[in-house]
Order: C-alpha cells, then structure tokens, then sequence
C-alpha cells in the first residue's frame, strides 16, 4: 500500500495538508495508489485569483514561448508513456494497450497545440467604407476553468488545457475525483515546464465544493467541461446565469447501424471494439446495436460467439482485453440497467453480472442484450459500461429512425457496403460524428470533436475548432491616417 501524499499546484507551489482521499486499483482492490489532496473551496478560489493575476501577462507572452513550454509538455509526456499508461491502466482500469495509446495522444496534443500558439491569426477585411481599416482579432478570454470526467484522464485534460493555454489564457484543472493519479502526473509535469507562477493550478476534490467554487466564480471567464449530461445542464445554466463561456461535452447513446449487406465480420469486430473496449466506458460506445431483420440472427450469433472468447481481468495483465470497471458505484449502475433490461422484457443473448478473477475486483462480463423495446430504459439512458442493446428493425429507413430516436447525438456508426445508403445516412444522422464501417469509438485528435442534441453544447473540441471557445474576436475599425 502507497502511503505517498499527492498536494495540488496553486499559485505557483505545491499546497499540501487538508483532507487526502485514497485512489484504489480498481482491478485490485487490495492496491491503493496513493493518497490525494482535496482542496478546499478557499483553496480553489485562491487559484482563482492567482490564474487571474497571472493573465494579463500570459496574453501577451510571444507565442514562441508558448510554443516552447507546450512542446516541452509533449516532449515529457511522449519520453514516460509507459509510465502514464502505467498509471492510468491501474486507476482507472483501461487496459494497458489502450492507456498507454491514451498517453501517447496527449503528448501529441500538447504537441499539436504547441503549434497552434503560432496560427492564432485574426482576420483582416477591406472595409466598406473608404479610408477605414477592418481588422478581427483573437484574444484569449481570461481564466478557464477545466473540468474533466474519469474515463480519459489523460487526453481529455490535455485536449484542454493545451489549447487553454496556447491561445493565451490561464487555467484551473479539476480532475475527476476518481482518477487523480494521471491528473496529478499530467500537472506536475506542466508545473515543471518554465510557465510563470499562476498560469497553471492543480485542484483535486469533489464537483460540489471544488467544482461549483470554479463554475460560480466571478474570475473565471470560462468553463469547458466534459462529463454527464445532467451535470453539464445544471453547469450550463450557472454559467449562462452570470454570462461566462461554456463549452459541453457531455454523454452519448451511440448507435451502430448493422444493414443486410454488411461484411459479418467487420460488424462483429466494430461491435466487439466499439461496445466492450474500455469497458464500454466511453461516451462513443456503441451502446445500441441496430440490426436489419435479414442479418440479425446471424449476426447475434456471431457476436455471441465472439464475446465467449473475450478475456476480462486485471487491467494491466499481457492478456487482457476488458479490465475492470471504473469504481464499485459504476459496477451497481450496470448490474442495475442489466437486471431492469430482463424485467422490461429483454434477452440477454451474452454475458452479463458481476465476475471473479485473481484479485478482489470490480470485474463485470460484457453483456448483450437482445429483442429490447425501443422505450427500454437499455435502449435510451447512457450507462457507461459494457453493455450493449440490439434492435431489431426491418430495413435501412426504420434503422435510420430508429439511431435518431434519442436524446443525445454524438457519434453513430454504420456497416454496409450500399454506397447510397452510406451517403443517405452521413447526410440524415442527427450526431456530430460518424464512422462508416468503423467502431463508433476512436476519433483522431486533429480533427474537431463534438456532438448534437444532448451530447454538446458550444464549440467543438480539438483541432483548431476549439479556438471558437478558448478565443473572443474583437472587430477594430480604425479611420488610417487619424484625422
Ligand atoms: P460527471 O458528470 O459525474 O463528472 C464530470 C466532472 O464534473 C467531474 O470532475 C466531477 O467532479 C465534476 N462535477 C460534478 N458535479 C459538479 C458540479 N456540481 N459542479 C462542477 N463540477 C461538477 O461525469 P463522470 O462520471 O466523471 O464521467 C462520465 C460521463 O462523461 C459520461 O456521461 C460520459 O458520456 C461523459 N463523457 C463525455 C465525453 C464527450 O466528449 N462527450 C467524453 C468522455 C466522457
């Protein structure tokens, strides 16, 4: 067992003391990582107002320092992707191909935005009237704060706070209360990276105390989250409240389009991947599996057969492809989707319940659902484990309608090789992604990021979309030569 205290970063230095909460091995209960300090919401303010006192010097910084100490973020982070995917596999259960994937992404964003501090150009327009200038120019907005959830705790607050930073403004980082450890080595190794006192502030603790502390204060400017819906919502409506900026990202109910002319194989593996990898524990997975009726015994049939050989068990051993789920909260949400999947009248066609395997764990069997009603809770709530529904439809039209009828829009998939349908379906999908013979999970991180109805709300993520968010553009027109 860790003894190791964690402290978090404000204003420059390291603040231990306060209250520290363990960080558990989820794959092993017995494993206790480390402990990490909670900050209070004092505390939190007084990063606040240290992001604030550093942003009027930050903004100005040429952006070949910018440039430097985000590259050298990326440098780190890329030299230790072991390291991090180490610790992201044992906190947070992915499994270590997969976390060490994630490690590997940030430093690359870090990388990408490193790059952007040099293109945040303005625009400049010929003006209508004569002997005017007309320029458009970018300024950062102030203090953001960055509120992230625990599925990817290191590419996501990557995917923020570099862009944070690199178009000039200063950041708050609240990580997921479950998953502090990456968060922490993801801070400590920007807090090493030259940038002034200030500019960048670690806060560990709950969303209640930290988190409303940074969402209701004045100073920030604002907010890009990602995490549940209901909590985005109930984010959003604070920040509207006082005027400050939000981007949202939020949950997902993803479906993957099975047609009648899809390769089985390719629809078996983008289910397998896109269902179950990562514990189903994404916010792209392919929740609902919407099947035409010509293919789908045989398709279920396939994925069945399948799901028998998939290994589940301990995140960071060579052979397994499911770890564990992410905290014994998550593990009584889908034992309770999947029990209330039976009593609205579903089969379960695979797995499905709690399992053991060599260590104390929160080990849960992907489960597939079949013959499930369109209104079955299976079929419409986000659960965020490996849990998968598949409806059966009659053709591509009632498949489309069917991947519409949903409260939120993120990404949606189809297997088909109808070329005209395949285009039908990139026009008339209501989600902000699609993948075409592809998981609906696995997107690459230059491109923007976003999603419709419940799933986002503000400017898109990543690339250089996000800049919608992280920059205010200020409209100068000037009469040239004075007067
Ligand atoms: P969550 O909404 O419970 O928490 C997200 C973050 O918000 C955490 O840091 C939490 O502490 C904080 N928080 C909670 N209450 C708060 C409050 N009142 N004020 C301020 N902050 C508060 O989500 P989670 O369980 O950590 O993550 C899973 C969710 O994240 C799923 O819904 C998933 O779909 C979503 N997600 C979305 C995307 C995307 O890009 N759309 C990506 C990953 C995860």
């Amino acid at each position: 067992m860790s003894q190791d205290t964690f402290a978090n970063h404000i204003a420059g230095a390291w603040i231990a003391g306060g209250d520290a909460t363990p960080n558990i091995n989820p794959s092993d209960l017995n494993d206790t990582i480390g402990h990490y300090t909670q900050a209070s919401a004092a505390q939190t303010a007084e990063a606040i107002e240290a992001a604030a006192a550093a942003f009027p010097k930050w903004r100005t910084t040429s952006p070949l320092v910018r440039f430097e100490a985000l590259d050298r973020i990326g440098s780190e982070i890329l030299a230790r992707v072991d390291e991090l995917g180490d610790m992201l596999a044992r906190e947070e259960g992915k499994t270590l191909p997969e976390a060490t994937a994630e490690a590997h992404r940030a430093g690359h964003l870090f990388k990408y935005f490193a790059a952007e501090a040099y293109r945040a150009t303005g625009d400049a327009y010929q003006s209508l009237r004569e002997g005017v200038t007309l320029d458009v120019r970018r300024d950062p907005i102030g203090v953001v704060g960055v509120i992230t959830p625990w599925n990817f705790p290191l590419a996501i607050p990557a995917w923020k706070i570099a862009p944070a930073l690199a178009y000039g403004n200063t950041v708050v980082f609240k990580p997921a209360e479950l998953v502090p450890g990456s968060a922490w080595m993801l801070s400590d190794i920007i807090a090493r990276a030259g940038l002034p006192e200030g500019v960048f502030n670690l806060v560990m603790g709950a969303g209640a105390e930290v988190g409303e502390t940074i969402v209701n204060h004045p100073e920030v400017s604002g907010i890009t989250f990602t995490g549940s819906t209901p909590v985005g919502r109930r984010i959003g409506a604070a920040l509207f409240a006082r005027g400050a900026k939000m981007q949202l990202e939020m949950g997902g109910k993803n479906p993957l389009i099975v047609l009648e002319d899809a390769d089985l194989d390719l629809a078996v593996h983008c289910a397998i991947q896109g269902s179950f990898y990562s514990t189903g524990q994404r916010c792209t997975a392919s929740s609902r599996l919407i099947v035409t009726d010509e293919i789908h015994d045989a398709f279920v049939d396939r994925l069945c057969a399948a799901m028998k050989t998939l290994s589940v068990g301990d995140a960071r051993a060579p052979d397994t492809q499911i770890g564990p789920v992410a905290s014994a909260a998550q593990l009584a949400i889908n034992q309770q989707y999947a029990a209330r999947a039976m009593a609205d009248g579903a089969t379960l066609a695979a797995g499905g319940g709690k399992i053991s395997s060599n260590t104390p764990g929160h080990y849960f069997a992907p489960a597939l659902f079949t013959e499930v009603q369109a209104d079955a809770a299976v079929a419409r709530d986000e659960i965020f484990g490996p849990i998968a529904a598949v409806l059966r439809v009659p053709d591509y039209e009632a498949a489309l309608t069917a991947a519409n009828d949903s409260d939120f829009g993120l990404s949606a998939g189809i297997v088909s090789q109808d070329q005209a349908r395949i285009e039908h379906f990139m026009q008339h999908a209501e989600v902000g992604m699609i993948q075409v013979n592809l998981p609906t999970a696995g997107m690459d991180f230059h491109a923007p990021f976003t999603g419709r109805k419940g799933s986002s709300y503000g400017a898109p993520e990543k690339g250089s979309y996000c800049r919608e968010f992280f920059t205010a553009a200020r409209v100068v027109h000037a009469a040239r030569g004075g007067r």
